[in-house]
């Protein structure tokens, strides 16, 4: 069966930099599944394995657009260090939620002194061309709960509702 639409996808995959840095691989025996389609995958990442089916091996550039976009830096801001009083060992790289605009959102500490704190609201792949390294594991139709959900509900990475 072909990635196509509507179909739950599994993978295992790695991701690397530009630098051939590993940013993030699927785990072990563990494939990643998702929705097809839908948008809960890259863009990049969707076009590439679009028709393909396993056993394929798919290796693939994505640029910035087509992944987790060009970053901003007006979302690079500073705040009173007092709204982090409650953080018990603040530190450059930790991530925290921020409310507000509906969807779940991090935002990155990236500097810190005596007053201030600084944060960063880009995805933290933003502005990078990601590299895949991808084998399809397994194709099938999703059922109609999953389409509802927008979110494949077997698989080792699946949500259990
Ligand atoms: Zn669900």
């Amino acid at each position: 069966m072909i990635v196509s639409k509507n179909r739950v996808v599994s993978i295992a995959y790695t991701l690397t930099g530009e630098d051939g840095t590993i940013l993030d691989r699927s785990r072990g025996e563990e494939p990643l599944s998702y929705l097809h389609g839908t948008g809960s995958m890259i863009e990049g990442l969707e076009t590439a394995l679009e028709g393909k089916a396993p056993p394929d091996h798919v290796s693939v550039s994505i640029a910035p657009e087509q992944a987790y976009g060009a970053r901003d830096d007006s979302i690079v801001f500073s705040v009173p260090r007092a709204q982090f009083r409650e953080v018990d060992d603040l530190q450059i790289g930790m991530q925290f939620p921020v409310q507000g605009d509906g969807e779940g959102h991090m935002v990155t500490l990236i500097g810190m002194d005596a007053d201030e704190v600084t944060v960063d609201g880009n995805h933290p792949l933003a502005g990078l061309t990601l590299h895949f390294d991808v084998d399809i594991v397994d194709v099938r139709e999703a059922t109609p709960d999953e389409l509802e959900h927008g979110h494949p509900h077997e698989g080792p990475s699946a949500h259990s509702h």
